[in-house]
């Protein structure tokens, strides 16, 4: 294989053979293709695109740049949900658990951060202790035992992601469906599960900035799904504004906690009942998604999913005591409040995920380069969201980083962020839907035109 003649033939519009991309992907995992390569040849394709075949083979050399797992002997259905990125998503943190204490299998494996988004894998090891490196037969291990695992990709479990998804993040490349729907993909199908759920996110704080695009996902996701013979199912959610109110590493921990606790915070719980009600129901442990709802509201609400959520902490080495009062770790950053500087009593109008993204990469939760360490305390506590009241001098944010001189810059991005509508604007003073669609078995529950994003 040469590299550069299929970086050449990319650059100049026209389509690779399987064996092609499966050699190109191969050389690549193998540490033959360098970086520089890689990167010019993920552009050139970025640029001129991708043809259905092309895709399909990257996701199947994707997928077998290691190993497939067989879980079979594990009895039990074993059902994940991947979202495709967004900006203050715990969802998989609050999540897993709760599917898991409803006894549904939860194998799962998760990404770190990318781009503006942030990553289940940096959250996770914002705990202390916490290890994402298990091998494959403590992976096996834990789920057998605990009905729940947590880890990142390996150097056994598609090995190429890992590289390439690290590469894409450092050189804009994220923002492409063939890319999306290969990495998540090759992911899943090579973990070892019956079913899958995704969440597939839309809106500035998302790699999909409008609904046609996300439901182009989400059709190029099932689709892969279903030719593996894996049943998958995809929510189409709203990702304007970030979810929930924290952003970062540990504060978003501190929020799933409180999630876990049983804190009323619709703005997170909805999408995460609604993801775990099919979870539960592709797991066979409910007959439809009204009964699956009820059984997950009832694991939080018994404290069964905290419960599994510690267990499952201690399980992969983490400290579970740093959960009993996470603001006190928090308190260990530095802290810096970001002010409404408005002289007239006005509604939050909109609050761009994107920029909140930036902003909490600027104060050190997020990469810049492949070779960032993220500061796991680093993150923004939002106080006002869309649809709430601010007066002159009210407290829009907290932001937290190990680095007080990060707080400038992550200030400025956050107050561009924001935007005001005058009191009695009635449509400013909605809070946005989340849920926005659904699409399994070929078809959406609701027609595009009907939606708004
Ligand atoms: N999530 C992934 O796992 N991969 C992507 O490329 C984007 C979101």
């Amino acid at each position: 294989m040469n590299a550069v003649e299929l970086i050449r033939l990319k650059r100049d519009g026209r389509s690779l053979s399987d064996e092609q991309i499966e050699e190109l992907i191969a050389g690549y995992t193998r540490g033959d293709v360098p970086d520089y390569q890689m990167s010019a040849f993920l552009m050139a394709s970025f640029l001129n695109g991708f043809s259905a075949s092309e895709s399909a083979a990257l996701t199947k050399a994707m997928l077998h740049s290691g190993e497939v797992l067989d879980l079979s002997d594990i009895p039990g259905l074993k059902v994940d949900k991947h979202s495709t990125g967004g900006v203050g998503d715990k969802v998989s943190l609050i999540l897993a658990p709760i599917v898991a204490a409803c006894g549904v299998l939860v194998p799962m494996i998760s990404g770190r951060g990318l781009g503006h988004t942030g990553g289940t894998l940096d959250k996770l090891e914002s705990i202390p202790g916490f290890r994402t490196d298990l091998t494959i037969e403590q992976y096996r291990g834990q789920l057998a035992e605990l009905g729940i695992v947590l880890i990142g990709q390996t150097a056994e479990i598609a090995p190429a992601d890992k590289l390439l998804y690290a590469l894409r993040d450092v050189t804009a490349t994220v923002e492409f469906i063939p890319f999306i729907a290969a990495s998540i993909m090759s992911k899943k199908l090579a973990e070892g599960i019956d079913a899958l759920v995704l969440d597939v996110k839309c809106g500035s704080g998302a790699f999909m900035k409008t609904t046609e695009q996300a439901m182009e996902l989400a059709e190029a996701l099932v689709a892969i799904g279903e030719e593996a013979g894996t049943p998958t199912v995809a929510l189409l959610t709203d990702m304007e504004s970030p979810m929930g109110n924290a952003i970062g590493n540990w504060p978003e921990v501190m929020e799933t906690v409180e999630c876990l606790g049983g804190a009323e915070n619709p703005d997170v719980m909805e999408v995460t009942y609604e993801l775990a009600a099919e979870m539960i129901v592709l797991g066979e442990k409910a007959k439809g998604i009204e009964e699956a709802r009820q059984m997950a509201q009832d694991a939080i609400h018994s404290g069964r999913a905290l419960k599994l959520f510690r267990d499952l902490v201690t399980a992969q080495g983490g400290h579970a005591d740093s959960l009993d009062d996470p603001s006190q770790r928090l308190a260990e950053a530095k802290e810096y409040t970001v002010r409404y500087s408005g002289t007239d009593k006005g509604i939050v109008k909109q609050l761009n995920a994107f920029n909140c993204g930036l902003s909490a990469i600027a104060l050190g939760a997020g990469r810049e380069t492949k070779e960032d360490v993220v500061d796991p305390l680093a993150g923004i506590i939002l106080a006002r969201k869309p649809g709430d009241v601010v007066n002159p001098g009210d407290t829009l944010a907290s932001l937290y980083s190990s680095d007080p001189e990060r707080f400038e810059e992550a200030e400025n991005i956050l107050s561009g962020a924001f935007s005001y509508a005058q009191i009695g604007d009635q449509k400013s003073a909605l809070k946005p839907e989340r849920l926005l669609n659904r699409y399994s078995n070929g078809s959406w529950m609701h027609q595009p035109d009907t939606l708004s994003v």
